[in-house]
């Protein structure tokens, strides 16, 4: 498909209907309110589309939708391979549409075509893992010293908001969507504002396949007008929250109403480790891919990288080699191999973090501009920034930039580099380039973060934990894990004799 065709299907879909409703209890239904979000391609400056945005009214009615659903639907008590079956028919349609699905996500979020595309094969294998997961044996037996029977079964939680934020919008939700619906939840999706494209069209498709009414439903609309009444709802059993730390612990408060389960995948400010004897190459490869891989809009990039000061200079220095030549436009333009930052507001917090990097007399070695030259003017383009030499102190090592901008920070000795790596409010994610594999399990061992990588960063796993320590979440997505967070734990004791206690026969 030539660029043009590939934009005029954008164009087409975005005069389609549905943008200006919401999806609740199996339809695409108005909005009780009459607000409007201005959705932006971040590439150009440009409006992609108007979507409706959500107020309590229409909140209130998705959570209505989706508590009857649970409470008198068929969901949860329809055999898993039922609900196997429909998670399994919209892995197909993901796959069927992903071409579309990509294109859709990098115009609205800016990200390359090639991030896009992963994202979108990502997702499809997140509702495929967790259909086959639906089915699978779960559930203990525990042998007693009464004549009892004592056995756990795992039952859905009830009703689920779900809000996820613009890094990973369509992956995000099939990360939240996926685990609650396997285990039997009825789900309220609420996307960020800044890009809800792709989870309209992922619910178009959801659409074509026959889930109960009201088992999965969308809103869009901003945090305090959409977001807010899902969490303080008593009628809500469960928060799934993706995004940053203070918007996190601001849920987390306001949870508290109903005592609803709550989890939180949140920031990060991730180490990356570099030992001299790392295979050299390989190191360099992955230390600019941490960073500037989705514009360092991960929530566990590589931010702070920790060189070993043996090699500290030639590495920094091919590092800003490297980072120089990285084409930075329009992520739909598949020469681009870094697109925008995702809106005008957030690329003015980074320049603030850059303008404040240079005040606490870090070096700037590489970047630190925003790019305005022909083609790039009406986006938000940042170049790809390395400081050197930061202070471990420094506001730009220990906040969370979200931003295309590494720290870069020496060590001398193991323990120095694990000082570093653990002297932060965060403990998502952590990276340890090293040969030595009795120091690379030390390391890992003593990190305090959720996920440690060896000799690679940034991969991901769908059959694996994710989440993070300390003030990077509480509770884990994906694998066996992300399925338990959706589910109560039940025991039920049964007796191998059954008589009277005759406690108070006497
Ligand atoms: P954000 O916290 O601003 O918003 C996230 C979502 O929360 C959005 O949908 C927003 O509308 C909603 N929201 C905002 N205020 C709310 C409120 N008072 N009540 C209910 N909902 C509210 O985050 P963001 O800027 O969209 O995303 C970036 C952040 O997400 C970064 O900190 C990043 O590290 C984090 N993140 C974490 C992970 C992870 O797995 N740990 C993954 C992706 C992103």
């Amino acid at each position: 498909m030539s660029q043009a065709e590939k934009l005029s299907v954008i164009g087409e879909w975005t005069d389609a209907t549905n943008l200006q409703k919401f999806y609740i209890n199996g339809e695409w239904i108005e909005p009780i309110s009459k607000e409007i979000l201005s959705v932006i391609n971040p590439a150009t400056g440009e409006e992609l589309a108007k979507v409706a945005s959500a107020n309590a009214q229409d909140a209130e009615r998705a959570i209505h939708a989706a508590r009857s659903a649970f409470d008198k639907g068929q969901w949860r008590t329809m055999s898993a391979h039922e609900r196997a079956n429909m998670l399994m028919e919209l892995a197909a349609k993901i796959e069927e549409h992903q071409e579309e699905l990509a294109e859709i996500e990098t115009a609205n979020n800016g990200k390359t075509l090639r991030e896009a595309q992963a994202d979108v094969a990502e997702a499809a294998k997140t509702f495929r893992y967790y259909a086959g997961l639906a089915t699978k044996p779960s559930g203990e037996t525990f042998e007693t010293d009464e004549p009892l029977v004592s056995r756990v079964v795992r039952e859905p939680i009830g009703v689920c908001g779900q809000i996820i934020p613009w890094n990973y919008p369509l992956l995000m939700a099939a990360w939240k969507l996926a685990p609650a619906l396997a285990a039997g939840n009825t789900c309220i999706l609420k996307p960020s504002e800044l890009t809800p494209l792709t989870a309209i069209r992922l619910f178009e498709l959801i659409d074509e396949i026959d889930f109960p009414k009201g088992v999965v439903n969308l809103i869009n609309g901003t945090g305090p007008d959409a977001g807010q009444p899902l969490v303080t709802s008593s009628l809500v059993d469960k928060i799934a929250f993706t995004g940053g730390t203070v918007t996190g612990k601001r849920i987390m408060k306001e949870a508290v109403g109903n005592l609803k389960k709550v989890s939180l995948e949140l920031g990060g400010k991730s180490p990356n480790i570099i030992f001299a004897d790392a295979d050299y190459e390989n190191a360099l490869d992955y230390a600019a891919f941490a960073i500037f891989n989705n514009s360092g809009q991960v929530c566990s990039a590589g931010s702070r990288l920790l060189v070993e000061r043996k090699i500290y200079d030639r590495f920094t220095s091919d590092l800003a080699e490297a980072t120089k030549k990285i084409r930075v436009g329009n992520g739909a333009d598949p020469s681009s191999q870094m697109g925008p930052v995702i809106s005008k507001q957030h690329m003015e917090k980074i320049e603030r973090y850059i303008a404040v990097g240079k005040q606490e007399k870090a070096t700037l070695l590489c970047g630190g501009r925003r790019l305005l030259d022909q083609g790039r003017e009406y986006g938000y383009f940042i170049e790809p920034t390395i400081f050197i030499d930061v202070d471990p102190q420094a506001t730009i090592a220990r906040e969370e930039i979200f931003g295309p901008v590494l720290c870069v920070i020496p060590f001398d000795t193991e323990e120095e580099a694990l000082e570093i790596a653990n002297d932060s409010p965060y403990g998502l994610a952590a990276g340890i380039f090293t040969s030595n594999t009795a120091k690379a399990e030390r390391m890992a061992k003593y990190i305090r973060a959720g996920v440690t990588w060896i000799n690679t960063y940034e991969q991901n796993l769908v059959e694996g934990p994710w989440g993070g320590y300390k003030e990077s979440g509480i509770g884990r997505e994906l694998g066996t894990y992300g399925f338990d967070e959706y589910t109560e734990v039940k025991q039920i004791i049964n007796t191998l004799k059954v008589e009277p206690t005759g406690w108070f026969a006497d």
